[in-house]
């Protein structure tokens, strides 16, 4: 993970290109930070020309993202509109490949294009690398979140590349979870990876955004049409927020991942769970109460410091019990609760966690 690096600034550490990348010019009185540009329109004759082809606060945040991320970034106004803008990369009846579990919004996507004929979706066990491989012949493309939401499944990404592009198919990869930090899909073979930064990467729980980041230009230049003709631009001012947010990613991840951890370690066991998820890596943890959405609905009310609600990697503890959602797959167990660990202090969040999971009795 210690490897990323682009032609200006070779073998520099994730950490470092949090910091440095997309700043203005080191000379006299440039700014030290990209301001927010609130303008809708430019002075013709340059490359921006009009606000939703181009806006400088989005190419510091497009710089930063795609130096951690090793490839080619676009901005979009949320995880979902990338999501959008990649799928419509898949030509009128292709089909896209997916993992039975996905974020809720992904699958809800999938199947509206598959009503409308627009696509063929076909859903695979993303641990089977065997089964995905086999998935990939005939297929336009492979997606997969990894880890995946809320099952937090672990895929094979190389493995997984290898397959589909030996029949042809592209790879995008939802790096939501893991962030470029824990896991650079592009440089294990992906040509697309998409984020909705509005979890970790600005990680304050105070805006919407999202990214595609491509391994190839062509794709990109693809992308950037997408976002073009479509209008799926983020806010300056959300671009702002997000790239102030990814400048100190590293820092929050790896706190928030050592609590994770410790918080696994001290829940193992604990008679009111059937079982405590963590893939190894990251901030997000599934514990399944046991006796299902009863028990799981008690404990996300009788917490003072984990807060009840969806979307994750804020500063800020959140947890979630997903099957309160009608879209969310029926194979995820009633009583899963979804943890999006925080920055508050181990202790405290294992003390608040606790006593609610003791009151259950
Ligand atoms: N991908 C994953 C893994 C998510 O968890 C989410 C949202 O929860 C999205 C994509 C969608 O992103 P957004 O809510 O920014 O549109």
């Amino acid at each position: 993970m210690h490897d990323a690096s682009t032609p200006d600034t070779p073998a520099l550490h994730p950490d470092t290109l949090a910091v440095i990348a997309g700043r203005p010019a080191k000379t006299p009185d440039q700014p030290m930070s990209v301001p927010v540009h609130l303008t809708s329109t430019y002075v013709a004759g340059g490359e921006l020309e009009y606000g939703r082809y181009g806006n400088p606060t989005w190419t510091a945040f497009e710089e930063t993202l795609g130096a951690l991320e090793g490839g080619r970034c676009i901005a979009f106004a949320s995880g979902m509109a990338a999501i959008a803008a990649v799928l419509d990369l898949v030509e009128p009846g292709g089909t896209v490949v997916a993992p039975r579990h996905s974020y809720t919004g992904t699958v809800a996507a999938l199947q509206e294009r598959e009503e409308q004929g627009r696509l063929r979706a076909v859903y695979v066990d993303i641990t089977d690398t065997a089964a995905v491989a086999a998935a990939c012949d005939g297929a336009a493309m492979v997606w997969f979140e990894s880890p995946t939401n809320p099952a937090l499944e672990v895929a094979d990404i190389a493995a997984i590349a290898r397959a589909a592009h030996e029949h042809g198919a592209l790879v995008a990869v939802d790096n939501t979870f893991a962030t470029p930090l824990l896991q650079r899909p592009l440089a294990l073979g992906a040509d697309v990876v998409v984020h909705s930064a509005t979890k970790y990467i600005s990680g304050h729980s105070d805006v919407l955004m999202g990214a595609v980041v491509t391994a190839s230009d062509e794709l990109a230049d693809a992308t950037v049409q997408r976002r073009s003709l479509h209008g799926a631009i983020p806010a300056p001012l959300e671009t702002f927020l997000a790239l102030r947010g990814l400048r100190t990613l590293p820092v929050r991840l790896e706190r928030a991942q050592a609590t994770a951890q410790e918080l696994v370690r001290r829940l193992a066991g604990h008679p009111a769970l059937e079982e405590v998820r963590y893939p190894g890596f990251g901030a997000i943890v599934s514990i399944v109460v046991r006796g299902g959405a009863e028990p799981a609905d008690a404990l996300v009310q009788r917490t003072s410091l984990w807060v009840h609600a969806t979307s994750l990697g804020g500063v800020e503890s959140t947890f979630e019990r997903r099957r309160r959602w009608a879209l969310e797959q029926p194979t995820i167990p009633e009583g899963l609760v979804r943890l999006s660990v925080g920055l508050e202090h181990v202790d405290d969040l294992h003390g608040d966690l606790v006593r609610a999971l003791d009151s259950l009795g």
